[in-house]
């Protein structure tokens, strides 16, 4: 049997996003309930794989040491306050200028994750803050919830699991 994943974008969704980028782990603001909210798709037997784009990278004002520090301290948190981890995250460096085919709105990066980790993505959702986060999943047909202002990715998650456990 393949993976059920939820793909969950970065910026606005686990963390508070930032107009001038989050480049270092001092600007790495973690929403309320958003760890919780890990732990608790992990309990239900779900992937949890993170789909970010990163264009501060190939924009020169962050590295991509920065980023890596930035995933491993949200990895520490999860492993030792939460007992809990993430099964991938996949980022795109690019700007919209580069005509990548891994930054969202495309859907390169879904595709690298469902081969690499066995992901049915027919079966997946995708939630994100951004119209660019439903466009990629729904090339993929991957299921999609969009945050809206003030909705708490917990909240989403709950009742996506309640919804999806009546089935
Ligand atoms: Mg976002
Ligand atoms: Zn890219």
């Amino acid at each position: 049997m393949k993976n059920i994943a939820f793909f969950l974008d970065r910026d606005g969704v686990i963390n508070t996003e930032r107009k001038d980028y989050v480049k270092d782990i001092n600007e790495f603001n973690i929403i309320e309930g958003a760890l919780e909210a890990i732990k608790l798709i992990k309990e239900n037997g779900y992937y949890v794989v993170i789909i970010t784009n990163q264009s501060a990278i190939n924009r020169g004002i962050m590295n991509v040491e920065k980023l890596h520090d930035i995933h491993k301290l949200l990895k520490d948190k999860l492993y030792f306050e939460f007992k809990t981890k993430i099964d991938g995250i996949y980022f795109c460096p690019h700007t919209p200028e580069e005509k990548c085919e891994c930054r969202k709105p495309k859907p390169g990066l879904f595709l690298e994750a469902a081969k690499e980790l066995d992901i049915a993505l027919e079966e997946s959702i995708m939630i994100g803050d951004s119209q660019k986060d439903i466009e990629a999943a729904q090339a993929v047909k991957c299921k999609s919830i969009l945050l809206k202002n003030n909705e708490k990715l917990i909240d989403i998650v709950k009742n996506y699991l309640y919804v999806i456990s009546q089935k």
